[in-house]
């Protein structure tokens, strides 16, 4: 066999590799994450959110407890609590949610909440002021350390993500490697980017270079 020949069948062999290490693509509805001080707030002094689901992150479970997020506009009624609590709050909205609210919210990586709008949480006649938390989640993917290894990607890369799905496969580019043993990896988008790409349980994304 020649030389060329050769690097085609290594490309080719590469490029089922990679197709075979896509991985789960997952949809995030909106969504709260409160401290425990803005749990007590909202429910009462020491309380203890109730597991209904868990997620795939290990660890992480939405709630049985709903909020609503009330903004100058508008409200979003029975919104989902993930637990468990976290030392901030946090409420991660899609753009189109935020038009009924009436408020701007920036694209975020979850935690990075310096300089973002407040938003007011309601449960029932019990309110809490966050002074700052409203995001839109940036797409990311959670990537387990022994899989950064094998996809080659580090903390902190920017990558492209493609998605096939019958009539609107799509390019995801602007999207943050997460890495950490304890993730299971999983790539995380909101609900505009689902319904973008026609999201359905089971699609898997694939990097491309
Ligand atoms: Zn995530």
């Amino acid at each position: 066999m020649n030389e060329q020949l050769i690097d085609n069948l290594v490309d080719q062999v590469v490029a089922k590799i990679n197709e075979e290490r896509g991985f789960l693509v997952e949809a995030s509805g909106r969504h709260v994450h409160l401290s425990q001080e803005h749990i007590d707030a909202l429910f009462g002094k020491g309380y203890q959110l109730t597991i209904d689901k868990y997620l795939s992150q290990p660890g992480q479970y939405a709630a049985k407890e709903r909020v609503t997020i009330l903004g100058p506009k508008g409200a979003l009624h029975n919104v989902v609590i993930l637990g468990p609590a976290r030392s901030a709050s946090q409420v991660e909205i899609s753009a189109t949610d935020a038009l009924p609210l009436g408020v701007k919210a920036p694209v975020r990586e979850s935690g990075d909440i310096e300089g973002t709008p407040g938003i007011v949480l309601m449960n029932g006649s019990k309110t809490v002021t966050l002074e700052k938390g409203l995001i839109v989640a940036k797409r990311h993917v959670h990537v387990s350390a022994a899989d950064a290894i094998k996809m080659n990607v580090a903390q902190g890369d920017i990558v492209k993500v493609r998605i096939n799905s019958e009539q609107r496969s799509l390019i995801f580019d602007d999207v943050v490697i997460r890495v950490s043993d304890k993730f299971v990896t999983a790539m995380h988008i909101d609900y505009d980017e689902a319904n973008a790409c026609s999201f359905k349980k089971g699609t898997r994304g694939y990097i491309v270079k």
